[in-house]
């Protein structure tokens, strides 16, 4: 059993035992210290603002690198928004923060979110807790790996494809990602804005629980986060779990798949049934994906040209062909440039209807058989990763084909816009290893409750060398 580190936080800083102010400065002295080995960090506070009012009273939190925070350097992993410092707040953050939760940094990320292992992360790669020579997953890698090392914190992390549940699940840690919509994406950098999320990942269900009903809610800002009902986190009852078969039948480590078995097994014995279902669609989603997700990143990296928006380039006189192709030669990184291209190729005239039109069609068949499903059973589940955290030197030899089909898990719940949990499943050679739990639209109650009874049968584990930050 999980016992939530948030909640024995606040009673410490009430009955006077914690001074927010103390605890968070000796904290970020030590990150600071560790941060050039690890590189979980992007940036850290310049200053620790302390009102312990509020549900979160000094609670420490992070920030996705591609969450803007004010006046504090945010630069969604990539060289071309050095330099930038937001002159506002995204709602999520002044949630937290009228809270009475504390900043304390930006985590590093895979630049814009492109990425499944942090790699392409313009700052460096954040390194595993676990392992350093390991990744500790993307594109949040550094939203993660914060939660590993810091038990009292909650991360602001975002999923566009399945980057909180990723990382969280090779980090082991608590990875939610809401339905889409339900918390506002104002001051959030875009990736792919029909996808795009912000989320939570903490250590335990709890904390998540506690949290998420602060940043969830209607924001006139987003229109997309108006149309909603009413977050509820009270408990559910569960009944049935639909495993797809094609995922799991792809899963190609069968430790993983032994385990998940066992879980499975484990969750059956506490009464919740289990049904293999087929969701033959669910194939087509990593082209789907990454073909709607290139094609709205495209659009939205034109912005960054050194205008308005962007570093900008040493001279401006000349033409703005040559301008704009300087600063964007120099300043994005070779997956930014190869998603540009992807995404503009898949939209242009003669090829629209091939790719992008047919790709918004396979979307809506697999919203329509997610709901098929949700109509029969409470839940879905997977495991969340189909390998255990690589090493840097394998990640450098995948081509980015097989880095894409590595999403194959993550992504369907992320093009239906269904709310996801990964949690810490077990170990398999000290390695955290994930198992995914989905809901049906605006069911986050089901996956908390759920969360809940599967933290009571999973010990989790975190690095012994943590000494330093717990
Ligand atoms: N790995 C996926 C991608 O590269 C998902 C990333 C994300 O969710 N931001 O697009």
């Amino acid at each position: 059993m999980t016992t939530s580190a948030i909640h024995e936080y606040i009673e410490a800083v009430k009955n006077g035992k914690l001074q927010p102010k103390e605890y968070i400065e000796d904290l970020l002295s030590k990150l600071k210290e560790q941060n050039s080995k690890s590189n979980i960090f992007s940036n850290f506070a310049n200053m620790i603002e302390t009102s312990s009012e509020g549900d979160l009273q000094g609670i420490p939190f992070t920030v996705k690198d591609n969450i803007c925070v004010r006046k504090s350097l945010t630069r969604a992993g990539s060289k071309i928004l050095d330099g930038y410092r937001p002159p506002f707040d995204a709602t999520v953050v002044s949630r937290m923060r009228a809270a009475g939760a504390i900043f304390i940094g930006s985590t590093n990320m895979d630049e814009f979110g492109f990425g499944t292992f942090s790699t392409n992360c313009a700052f460096g790669a954040p390194k595993n807790p676990f392992d350093s020579e390991r990744s500790c997953g993307g594109s949040s890698g550094g939203a993660a790996a914060a939660t590993t090392v810091m038990r009292h914190h909650v991360a602001l992390a975002e999923s566009t494809g399945g980057s909180i549940s990723c990382p969280a699940s090779f980090c082991g840690v608590v990875g939610f990602t809401p339905t889409y919509g339900r918390v506002s994406r104002y001051g959030l950098i875009d990736y792919a804005n029909s996808l795009d999320k912000i989320g939570l990942m903490s250590r335990s269900v709890e904390d998540i629980a506690h949290v998420l009903p602060i940043i969830s809610g209607k924001d006139p800002k987003d229109f997309t986060s108006l149309a909603q009902p009413e977050l509820d986190i009270s408990d559910r009852e569960i009944k049935s779990i639909a495993i797809p078969e094609e995922l799991v039948d792809s899963i190609p480590d069968a430790k993983i798949l032994a385990m998940f078995n066992e879980s499975i097994k484990k969750l059956e014995e506490l009464g919740i049934e289990s049904v293999k279902v087929s969701m033959p669609i669910l194939r087509f989603s990593i082209p789907a994906y990454y073909i709607l997700a290139c094609a709205e990143a495209s659009t939205n990296l034109a912005k960054f040209c050194g205008m308005r928006y962007g570093k900008p380039a040493r001279e401006y006189n000349r033409m703005f062909n040559e301008f704009f192709t300087e600063v964007r030669t120099e300043n994005f990184g070779t997956e930014a440039k190869r998603r540009i291209m992807l995404g503009t190729f898949a939209r242009m005239a003669g090829y629209r209807d091939q790719y992008y039109m047919k790709a918004l069609r396979v979307r809506r068949k697999i919203i329509e058989r997610f709901e098929e499903v949700f109509e029969e059973y409470d839940l879905i589940a997977t495991p969340t990763m189909p390998l255990l955290p690589p090493r840097f030197e394998e990640i450098q030899k995948m081509s980015p084909a097989t880095v894409y089909a590595l999403d194959f898990l993550t992504v369907p719940p992320n093009l239906a816009g269904i709310p996801q949990i990964s949690m810490p499943m077990g170990y398999i050679e000290n390695l955290p290893v994930g198992i995914h739990f989905l809901a049906d639209h605006w069911e986050e109650s089901k996956l908390i409750s759920v969360g809940k009874i599967w933290e009571t049968q999973v010990e989790h584990r975190f690095p012994e060398n943590l000494g330093w930050a717990l």
